[in-house]
């Protein structure tokens, strides 16, 4: 199969683009667009064959359901069988942006999209190519992330390319995603809310609105038989760069110089390096490529620029890469949630 790149402008959505996209989901097809989080990748969310052509060309389990994407709030109705009050709150609050919401599912919404539960997750991007192509449709837009399954998730129509190109119908390249990391997922469909993915809506963002939010407890630690996150997609091994990720917790110093030491003995078997680091460090590593996500203070840029950099290191052929940590307060829990599971949990202490 072909695959049709096009680019929209996010300030002004050309509209002929816009409505040319959209058919192509109306008939069914395949496109990735761009969201403020990562890169989706559309299909038709009540069309079961629609949805089993993303689980294919992503190679995604087929238990790992899919989050249906809506452009107005009186698209919601149709797809769930009742919205909550922390709902309502929760959406009045937080729509359109990176919050995603299960609802139990109504029953014009396939078990195709939902990997056979019956609930749903929907989500109101705000993104405005995003937007102006869900309403095009008029159809809710299953939308998974756009990268192969396993792989860190894309932000940029370049990433797409690398993973789905001649799997999928159309790429729609509207720039860079702002955010970097995919939607906070939380649970209402029970009496407290609970957080099953964390990402830049967070827990005290939320607790403005609704009187408690609880976090599933098997966000930070490896899934296991014990604690198996409630979200089926959190308890895959995502965002894996091919390079081997050890995160190496201590003080400044000490993750330094235990950094350079194991970059050493890397170098000295052959193995190409890599560091993952901040504005404040990236002078002081000695390694073969030293990427920084951003200024340690601002989290926003660390999750913007981690899932781009940890594909930088594939292409760039490294072995092995040591990462800093960082604090798991406020959107802080999105970033080391996705850098464990991009580590496999391997964490080491340099202290
Ligand atoms: P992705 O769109 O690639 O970011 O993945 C969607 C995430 O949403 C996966 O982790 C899914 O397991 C999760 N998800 C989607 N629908 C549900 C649902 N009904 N219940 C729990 N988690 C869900
Ligand atoms: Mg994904």
């Amino acid at each position: 199969m072909e695959t049709r790149l096009i680019k929209i402008s996010t300030e002004n959505p050309e509209s002929d683009l816009v409505e040319e996209a959209a058919r192509v989901l109306k008939e069914g097809g395949l496109v990735a667009f761009p969201t403020e989080t990562v890169y989706g990748l559309g299909g038709n969310g009540l069309n079961s064959e629609a949805c089993k052509k993303i689980y294919i060309a992503k190679g995604r389990p087929s238990d790992n359901p899919l989050i249906l994407h809506i452009s107005q709030i009186s698209e919601l109705r149709p797809i769930v069988r009742e919205i909550p009050l922390a709902a309502q709150k929760l959406m009045d609050a937080f729509w359109p942006g990176p919050l995603t919401m299960i609802f139990p599912k109504s029953d014009i919404v396939p078990m195709a999209a939902t990997g056979g539960l019956d609930t749903v997750a929907v989500r109101f991007p705000s993104h405005p190519v995003a937007m102006a192509l869900i309403r095009a449709s008029g159809l809710p837009i299953a939308g998974p992330s756009a990268n192969s399954s396993g792989k860190p998730s894309p932000t940029r129509a370049s990433h797409v390319e690398f993973d789905l190109s001649g799997k999928i119908d159309m790429i729609v390249d509207g720039g860079a995603a702002e955010w970097g990391l995919e939607s906070t997922i939380v649970d209402v469909s029970g009496d407290v809310p609970v957080i099953l993915r964390p990402g830049a809506i967070t827990k005290e963002m939320m607790e403005a609105v609704v009187d408690q939010v609880l976090i599933d407890p098997a966000i930070l630690s490896k899934p296991s038989v014990d604690l198996r996150p409630k979200a089926p997609g959190m308890k895959y091994t995502h965002y894996s760069p091919v390079a081997k990720v050890t995160l190496v917790r201590g003080d400044g110093k000490a993750v330094i110089y235990k950094v350079n030491e194991l970059c050493a003995a890397d170098k000295a078997q052959g193995k190409k390096t890599g560091v993952l680091a901040t504005e404040e460090t990236k002078e002081q590593y000695q390694a073969d490529v030293v990427l920084s996500l951003g200024n340690r203070e601002k989290l926003e840029e660390i999750g913007a620029n981690l899932f781009r950099h940890l594909r930088k290191f594939d292409f760039l052929g490294v072995d092995t890469v040591y990462s800093e940590v960082f604090s798991e307060e406020g959107e802080g829990l999105a970033i080391m949630n996705r850098l464990n599971k991009a580590a496999g949990y391997h964490q080491i202490n340099a202290n």
